[in-house]
């Protein structure tokens, strides 16, 4: 599926200042976040082991059935808040949070 062409302009934050989080205990790899973000922010790949391990039951049940395929975040800080990925994941496990001051 091509990339949507997003305009500068519509996007709603400067680089950075938002991010997205991916609720482990929801996301499939389905890859509808890949397919969307304009900035290459997601790929899908191996849940590592240590991120396993604060699953609650159905969270381990969907990583095991899914072979631990989930969207993992490549470039965080590239995010521009444009939410399209928060719109095209049908497991509702991606949320934008405010970076916290380093
Ligand atoms: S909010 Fe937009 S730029 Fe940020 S990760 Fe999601 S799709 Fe990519």
């Amino acid at each position: 599926m091509p990339k949507p062409v997003i305009e500068p302009n519509t996007c709603k934050a400067e680089p950075g200042a938002l991010r997205p989080v991916i609720d482990r205990n929801r996301c499939e790899g389905k890859a509808g976040c890949v397919a969307v973000c304009p900035y290459g922010i997601f790929a899908i790949g191996t849940l590592p082991p240590a991120e396993r391990a604060g699953l609650n039951w159905k969270g381990r049940i969907k990583g095991t059935f899914h072979g631990w395929q989930q969207a993992l975040l490549v470039d965080v800080d590239a995010c521009r808040a444009c939410g399209m990925c928060v719109a095209a994941c049908p497991e509702h496990a991606i949320r934008l949070e405010k970076r916290q001051a380093a």
